[in-house]
């Protein structure tokens, strides 16, 4: 029978969710959905010394705006819960006795400091300490002591961990479905703790209790927890739940733009893109991470950004909504090598979303930013100007310098156009066009537009000039859509006032 899919996103509430951690909800979602799954929230939050407050809230509020739900999890309850480690905490405890009273675990006693000791002489040695199937026989446990001297330091309150007796000869299979067979032998690895002297459960230990009672089915989850996938195997085998053994996918790493390391907060700071999905305040410092909401990206935008970063369609369709992702999506074409971080892409993304927009959809979004200036506008009259200027912008917040002239007279000229274009005979030339326009009426765009072609057609003036002449002083730069749409949105009285106060200002430039 076919298993149920179950997979869960499970972010320590460490700081804000770096979009790494982003996209390894994303796949997890997206194969959940095309699964008829469940989506589960699963905070770990057993490092009590890592916590940073308000994180929970952050990975929540952001993954709600990009479009990522959850049908159980920390905010939404469900029948697995608690959805929280540290509410979870008695039940840890459990199974740690578990693995000791079946000879898979040992109470170790070795103080931080004594272990420190034993580090430095062996670094004096030029060699790595390991507390494994090699020194665990001559350091401070329950295998080396008696069961009595064990048991009278538990009475004492003597600080101990608990640590998995990791088998001497055995080796570990971890069948990847990116990486493939990953094998690795028993004997590298170390005695890891499972169970920290402060009453919590290490994340390994968690992890696995809770992806076992929560009938995980598919772990998805970044390439830096490949290393610790076969002591997970392990303890799979050592509580007797192999045959219900989650299955594995690491994902690729997200790199920096230029292929060199894996991408960080500080890239995104030097480079000038944002490597949070939302901003950030740190509540230890106040120091600001920037955002992809608060940089102007659409939540679709992001999700279609960070879809392919590490998986592609296998044909050349660039968008996808969500929806069609969830269709198209598969662990199969999902890359092994790392994701190069591209930002022109990301920015070109953003674009296609822009375009996406309908007019009417993109005045609403950029009407707060008018009102802040205190333009007052009509939304049908807004809608028709974003439909006009929504191919020159990738951002909500470059709408402004792409349509400024629809709402005021431009305050400067472009120097190198007047340079450029500006003769002497403009202005007079320019002054005779005022007064065609204000004999032009109707007052529409195609008749304001044929009667000043016909009198730069009559005066053998020179087309280009004039126009870019005429755009001018209507918008103060080389920019914008078509000229006779301008003057017909400002009307008559406006661009005959443009042209006569332009007329006068480039005098004294000229
Ligand atoms: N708490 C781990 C993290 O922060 C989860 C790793 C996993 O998915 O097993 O990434």
């Amino acid at each position: 029978m076919e298993r149920k899919v179950r997979v869960r996103f499970a972010p320590s509430p460490t700081g804000p969710l770096h979009i790494g951690g982003v996209r390894t909800a994303l796949y997890n979602y997206l194969f959940a959905k095309q699964k008829g799954g469940t989506m589960i929230l699963r905070i770990e939050d057993t490092d009590q010394g890592r916590f940073v407050p308000g994180a929970e809230e952050y990975i929540i509020d952001s993954l709600t705006w990009l479009g990522i739900k959850f049908d159980e999890g920390v905010h939404v309850g469900g029948p697995y819960g608690p959805y929280r480690q540290s509410d979870r905490k008695p039940l840890y405890r459990e199974y740690a006795d578990k693995l000791i009273s079946k000879g898979w675990a040992y109470y170790a006693f070795d103080t931080p400091d004594s272990l420190e000791e034993i580090r430095k002489s062996y670094e004096a040695e030029k060699k790595a300490f390991q507390y494994d199937v090699t020194t665990r026989n001559s350091l401070r446990n329950s295998l080396t002591l008696s069961h009595e001297e064990a048991q009278q330091l538990i009475a004492d309150n003597h600080p101990y961990v608990i640590r998995f007796k990791m088998p001497e000869n055995q080796d570990i299979v971890v069948n990847d479905h990116i990486r493939g067979r990953v094998v690795v032998h028993s004997g590298l690895l170390d005695d890891k703790v499972l169970f920290k002297s402060d009453g919590m459960p290490t994340y390994h230990l968690a992890n696995i209790v809770d992806d076992h009672l929560m009938e995980i089915s598919h772990v998805i989850r970044g390439e830096e927890w490949l290393p610790s996938a076969p002591l997970h195997v392990m303890l799979y085998r050592a509580f007797g739940w192999e045959d219900t053994m989650p299955e594995f996918a690491h994902l690729p790493l997200l790199l920096k733009p230029d292929g060199n390391g894996k991408l960080s907060k500080r890239d995104g700071d030097r480079l000038g893109f944002p490597v949070f999905p939302t901003q950030w305040q740190d509540p230890k410092t106040g120091e600001i991470s920037s955002g992809y909401r608060e940089s102007g990206y659409f939540a679709e935008a992001v999700i279609n950004i960070l879809a392919f970063l590490g998986w592609n369609p296998g044909t050349t369709q660039e968008m996808f909504s969500m929806d069609e992702l969830i269709h198209a999506f598969s662990i199969e074409r999902i890359s092994k090598s790392g994701a190069k971080f591209d930002v022109e892409k990301a920015k070109w993304f953003n674009q296609q979303y822009v375009r996406q927009h309908s007019g009417v959809e993109l005045a609403k979004l950029f009407m707060p930013e008018l009102k802040g200036k205190g333009i007052s506008i009509d939304e049908a009259k807004l809608a028709i100007i974003c439909d006009l200027v929504k191919e020159r912008v990738s951002f909500i917040k470059e709408l402004w310098d792409q349509s400024y002239f629809f709402f005021k007279a431009p305050d400067t000229y472009d120097e190198q156009v007047i340079k450029k274009r500006w003769k002497e005979d403009t202005a007079l030339h320019l002054q005779q066009i005022a007064l065609i326009l204000e004999n032009t009426s109707p007052f529409e765009t195609q008749p304001a537009h044929d009667n000043v072609v016909t009198y730069i057609q009559e005066n053998a003036l020179n087309m280009g000039q004039i126009m870019n002449c005429l755009r001018l002083v209507i918008v103060g730069a080389a920019i914008g859509p078509d000229l006779f749409t301008i003057i017909n949105s400002i009307g008559k009285a406006e661009a005959v006032k443009r042209i006569n106060k332009g007329v006068d200002e480039i005098k004294l430039l000229t």
